[in-house]
Parts: C-alpha cells; structure tokens; sequence
C-alpha cells in the first residue's frame, strides 16, 4: 500500500500513541492488537515504545479476509467459540502491569452480509472468553490507549464513489485532523485540549446533578445519574498510577448513569456500527432504567439479539456530553466507527460501566458500583443521540433545572 506520503503524519500518531495515549513507562511491557493492514504504524508505535524504554512489545495481527473465512467455511460449532487462552494470557499480562493498545480500522461493514445468529453467537462467545481481560481494561488497572489506521477497506465504506486512493487519503486526512496529530507540536495540542475538558468534567463535578433531562426530536428522556458519580474527560489516571489518554481522538466528558433510573423516549442521531453491522434510526423506550421497548429501521435483529447478551445489556453504563461543533461533528463525516462518531455527539452506552466514573474509583468495590447504581454487563455498546436540536437540562439534587445544552452546545 503507497503509505510513503503519509509517513511523517503516522509517525507523530504513533509518537502520540506511546507519549500521550498511553505514556508508557520505562520497563512497561506493552501488548497491541492491529488489523495487518495498519503494520506501518505498528512498526513505528513499536519504535516509539522501545525508544520510550518499553520492555518488551507484543502484537496480535487480525486480517479481514481471515475473519470471513471462518464465516464463509467453518464448522457450525466454531461459533460458540473463543480464544479464551488469549484472553486468559493478556489478563495475566495486565496483573503484570503491562499496557494495552489497540489500533482500530476494520471495515466496518465487514459481516454485515453474514449470517446474524452466527455474528451473535461468536460475539459473545468472544465477550465471554474476553471478560478476565475487559474487566482490568474497564476498571482501568492499566493505561491503554486506541488509534486508527487509515484502513483502505474502511476508506471505500466511508467514500464509496472515490478511487482507492483519494479514498484513503480522504480518510488519513480525518484521521490525523481528528487526532491532532497534523499540527507542528501534537504533544502541545494535546496537552492545550485535555485542559479544556477538564474544565468541563469539573464543573459538572461541582453541580453534582441528581439527573439529566435531554428533549428533541423523538427524544424525552430523564437520565439519572449514579450515586457518587464523577464526571471524567481526556486525560486520566489509571489504577497503576499512570496518566494516559485512552481514547484518540476524544471529545467527550462522560460518567456513570444509575442503572434503574432511566425513563422516556430517546432517538438515536447517528448510525451504530456494531462489529461488522450497521444499526440505523434506533428508538427505544426505558422504564425503570431498563429498554421495554426497542426498534431500528436497519439492523434490528442484530440490535435486539445485543440487548439479550444479558440481564445489563438493556440498561445503561455510561453518558457523555459532546457538543454538536466538536471538531468531528464539524468535519460532517460519517466514520462507521464509534471511537470517531461517539465524538460527534453526545451519547450513551448499553452495558458494562466504568468503575473509575465513581468518587474514589480507585478502590471502589464491584458490590459497592453496584450499590450507587452502576451496571454490569458483557458488553459496552455506545450509541449517539446528540445533534444541533437536542437541549439537555441538569436536575440538581434539590429538584431544580440548570440548563447544560441547548441546541447542542453547551449552555
Ligand atoms: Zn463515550
Ligand atoms: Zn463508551
């Protein structure tokens, strides 16, 4: 693949993967998992690491053609199965301290033609066996980090009329805007933007709101938030003492809503691409924090076979506030990624919460997350359901309304 022209752009992402995203500490082994496509920035990420004093780096390669392999000719069985060993590996490689990148890239429509039971099933056989893993990852005993690589099979979902290569210089241009890594000094510019989210997450913080209320089309729902819930944005301190910037690019402040406390209606703005499928147009209804009912004019079944992974996957483990001129909004692309879409919009995510979004995160117990509210589940699905019509109110703990959005900026 003809990279070259894009050779000092990837060098600084993988310069702000290892120094920003995760600054990796002298001695700290790393382990990275890639689609083989993004190998020129895994080798140089790989670079920066031992230049940075990494002690030993290890990659997993994934490879599209692969994966439909295993659709297109393997045994039924083979879907309930998992690489648990793996899982079982990296989780113990954690224990140890080591940090955790991943480069995302993957054709995001790469099994919406397959089989959607077979999807299902290998999805959660594969959250199953990943759980040891994902627990120290949600629960941030680690520092770890996720870039993209400008994949070309991602470029042609994204510009479908394009020849390959205005394709894929059109989605390495977003990527690196995206990113900051297009600038003369990123690790200025990023430093520069985690002060501005800091001021966000801590005023939120200090008006410690009982519930947030968002109204727009086809949307009124009341959000409570959980019990001793901390706000959070760009850079943080994981477990290990580390402080690292796990999403890039992020635009977000988020924290944990209470499990049992959404009621309303609430629309998404923006498609879901959900491992491999695209979900479109979803509408749900909560009761009691729960979805009773749920609908999506693209990729339903896929959407109501996520919602019965288990008991947690119909209630909510995180709410984030982005505002609609958030420099991806503004850039109108549709990436079919949720690490670049959850950054357009405000949003929500199904499933399993971060403990660190918890006054004294750090030593908070899973009974404890579960007592203030927090909600458990194999999967953490964030879905957008913010736009430039979306007003969103905070209620405060006595009952009064503060506005927070209104039409999609902050107030
Ligand atoms: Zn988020
Ligand atoms: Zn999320």
């Amino acid at each position: 693949m003809p990279h070259t022209q894009f050779a000092t752009p990837i060098d600084k992402l993988a310069e702000v993967a290892i120094k920003v995203g995760l600054r990796l500490e002298e001695g700290q082994d790393l382990v990275m998992t890639a689609p083989m496509a993004a190998l020129p920035l895994v080798r140089r990420i790989t670079e920066h690491a031992y230049k940075n004093g990494a002690g030993l780096v290890t990659t997993l390669f994934s490879d599209e053609e692969m994966t439909l392999a295993r659709y297109h000719h393997a045994p039924d069985a083979s879907f309930d199965k998992a690489a648990g060993w793996l899982y079982e590996g990296m989780a113990k490689a954690f224990d140890n301290n080591a940090a955790r990148l991943a480069i995302a890239g993957d054709n995001p429509l790469m099994l919406s033609g397959e089989d959607a039971a077979k999807v299902a099933r290998a999805n959660k056989a594969n959250s199953t066996a990943y759980k040891p893993a994902l627990e120290k990852i949600a629960g941030f005993d680690i520092n770890w980090n996720i870039v993209s690589y400008p994949n070309p099979s991602w470029a042609k979902v994204m510009f479908p009329d394009d020849p390959d290569e205005i394709a894929i210089a059109k989605l390495a241009h977003a990527i690196f805007a995206a990113s900051r890594v297009d600038v003369a000094d990123p690790i200025a510019a990023w430093a520069e933007h985690n002060a501005n989210l800091k001021v966000r997450s801590s005023w939120l913080n200090g008006q410690n709101f009982a519930a947030l209320h968002y109204t727009g089309p086809g949307t009124d729902l009341t959000l409570g938030l959980a019990d001793g819930h901390e706000w959070h944005g760009g850079a943080s301190t994981a477990k290990n003492g580390i402080t690292c910037n796990p999403n890039i690019p992020t635009e977000e402040v988020f924290t944990t809503p209470h499990r049992l406390k959404a009621e309303g209606y609430v629309r998404s703005t923006k498609p879901l691409s959900h491992q491999g499928t695209l979900i479109d147009d979803i509408e749900v209804k909560f009761e009691g924090g729960k979805i009773v009912s749920a609908k999506a004019s693209r990729g339903e079944e896929v959407l109501l076979k996520v919602l019965d992974t288990d008991e947690g996957a119909r209630r909510l483990g995180e709410v984030a506030l982005v505002p609609h001129s958030s420099p991806i909004s503004a850039s109108g692309l549709l990436f079919f990624n949720t690490l670049f879409d959850e950054n357009a919009a405000c949003h929500i995510a199904l499933g399993q919460c971060y403990a660190k979004c918890f006054k004294g995160g750090d030593t908070i117990t899973p009974d404890e997350v579960k007592a203030q509210g927090g909600n458990a589940s194999l999967i953490h699905i964030d879905w957008m359901i913010g736009s430039d019509q979306i007003d969103i109110d905070g209620i405060t703990q006595s009952g009064e309304k503060v506005p927070v959005f209104r039409k999609g900026e902050w107030a």
